[in-house]
């Protein structure tokens, strides 16, 4: 029985605009003076591995209108982390787990956004969290592991694990 899952190209990144200028400056030279600045700094944020870790909300709704869908899928999910609501629990150190990932899962290698998520390698706990960017499969193996592993690997786990019910 085949399981393989089409995924439609509209919520993937090809591979190719990573750290690649000219794919930048070609997309910021076709946007309107006034909106060039900001686009230019979306554009490094969703592409550059050395590229700034910070998306103000500002900047950010001056490029909106010249994101694709998807990368405004990716600019949500990511500047909520980095400058958002949610930047106490991840913070740079997500953008760069999702970036070198290339906005896929690093351990099967789904590409498609929408499944997504950030793991805390160590645990929420951790101070200096470092993250891996997994599919939701993946993610949901390594959470409930608990369920199947021997118990003497149990509490271990739990440690370990996000501290979500994810049964
Ligand atoms: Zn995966």
């Amino acid at each position: 029985m085949e399981h393989r899952i089409e995924v439609p190209d509209e919520f993937v990144i090809p591979s190719e605009r990573f750290d690649n200028p000219s794919f930048i400056q070609e997309r910021v030279d076709a946007a309107p003076s006034a909106v060039q600045g900001c686009l230019k700094t979306a554009l490094r944020y969703l592409y550059e591995t050395q590229g700034p870790t910070n998306l103000e909300s500002a900047r950010r709704k001056v490029a909106w209108d010249f994101l694709e869908e998807r990368e405004k899928i990716l600019a949500r999910w990511l500047s909520t982390r980095t400058n958002g609501s949610e930047r106490k629990n991840y913070g740079k150190g997500a953008l760069h787990a999702a970036r070198n990932a290339r906005y896929r899962c690093a351990d099967c290698g789904f590409p498609d956004m929408r499944c997504l998520q950030l793991d805390h390698v160590e645990g929420r706990k951790d101070p200096v969290s470092t993250f891996r960017c997994l599919c939701a499969n993946c993610h949901q193996l390594k959470s409930r592991k608990k369920d199947w592993v021997n118990r003497t690997v149990v509490e271990a786990v739990e440690t370990n694990s996000e501290g979500e019910d994810v049964g």
